[in-house]
């Protein structure tokens, strides 16, 4: 069986030496050595500057709304994971979504700026599979209207923007550590932002708000990462170079086969680099992607429709706009398998189920 994506796991002996030394110490959580080690490696192989390690991606994304104290309408993209829309709900905001570009389907930030009123408090962008926002317009945008922005980053894990890390961009960017992602936690994410100040109130926030031994600060949420977690991404992060090196091999390999194929790739941001996270496929009908998928689930291989539904039609309410664009790219994409790994004679059996449905 061959699925949209494989757990990376590192070796089992370098974990073990980890898990020794948490035995050694006793401290298996709240900021034990291992975190605080990962938390300094990570902030520096991805070159930013305050880098807090929490529980999940979907709490560092509630945590971060929290921390810049967003009120009402938050103006997000329909097309990604439902923890993008979910969790601005669960922190009792409103999702206000703005259709994406037909060719990058990130957010188009013409349609961002339509979206603006008077109840906006802040734009959630993402940067879907990997591709960089068009970050200087949304920049500009939530400048001229007073918005802060926070990129849902959970695909962007060491992704380049002109020179420097696509995470520096926004009040806050998030990550997700999830087994399934490029760098993984088992479970996890971070939180990053420039700003040393909210920072401070970010690590207080995932703490219960408690700041001393008899010192408790207004109020938080346990969103905290364990020595355990840790433990995984420091044996993970040793084997990112080989991790990134593995999945080039394989995303270029598709581009390569899969070109001459009357289907669409997304448009890639020129200003980024890539981090193969994804290889999503779009065809030229939902029949013809369903097709493929039956095609390839008959021979053991589960590629996934990343991401469907539309998260506007999900029962959120407030649906007056149609987002024709995310609900076109939604029905008809597929994102192929794509883990270090997958073999080169597994793709190209991929490639092959995929060639005979368009014979
Ligand atoms: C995975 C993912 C998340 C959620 O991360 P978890 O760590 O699973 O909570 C949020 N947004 C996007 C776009 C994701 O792909």
């Amino acid at each position: 069986m061959i699925n949209v994506t494989k757990t990376y796991l590192p070796d089992k002996e370098k974990l073990k030496s980890y898990i020794d030394k948490i035995y050694e110490n006793g401290w298996i959580t709240n900021r034990g050595f291992l975190l605080r080690e990962l938390e300094v490696k990570l902030a520096d192989f991805l070159e930013v500057e305050h880098l807090i390690l929490v529980a999940n991606g979907t709490l560092a994304l509630q945590v971060a709304y929290k921390a810049l104290e967003l009120t009402g309408d938050i103006i997000t993209t329909p097309f990604s994971f439902a923890a993008t829309s979910g969790s601005i709900i669960w922190e009792g905001l409103n999702p206000v979504f703005s259709d994406i570009d037909s060719e990058t389907w990130c957010l188009n930030p013409e349609n961002i700026e339509k979206a603006i009123t008077k109840n906006t408090s802040a734009i959630v962008p993402v940067h879907v599979f990997g591709n960089a926002c068009d970050v200087e317009s949304i920049h500009a945008i939530a400048d001229k209207h007073n918005l802060k922005v926070v990129y849902d980053a959970a695909h962007a894990f060491g992704v380049n923007y002109k020179g420097q890390s696509l995470l520096n961009y926004g009040d806050i960017s998030t990550l997700s550590f999830h087994a399934t992602k490029l760098f993984h936690t088992i479970e996890g994410g971070a939180i990053i932002t420039k700003n040393a100040k909210l920072a401070e109130k970010v690590r207080k926030l995932i703490n219960f708000g408690i700041t001393g031994q008899e010192r408790i600060e207004g109020f938080g949420i346990n969103a905290k990462m364990n020595e355990f977690e840790a433990a995984m991404g420091l044996c993970v992060l040793d084997d990112i170079e080989t991790i990134l090196k593995k999945r080039q091999k394989i995303w270029d390999y598709y581009q390569q086969e899969l070109q001459v194929l009357d289907i669409q790739f997304q448009k890639r941001n020129l200003d980024a680099s890539n981090n193969y996270s994804y290889f999503p496929v779009l065809f030229e009908s939902e029949a013809q992607m369903k097709k493929v998928q039956k095609a390839l689930n008959a021979k053991d291989i589960y590629p996934r429709r990343y991401f469907y539904p539309s998260l506007d039609t999900l029962d959120y309410g407030g649906k007056e706009q149609v987002m024709s664009v995310s609900w076109g790219v939604a029905s008809r994409i597929l994102c192929l398998p794509i883990y270090p790994d997958l073999k080169n004679l597994e793709q190209k059996k991929i490639i092959s189920v995929i060639k005979k449905v368009f014979r």
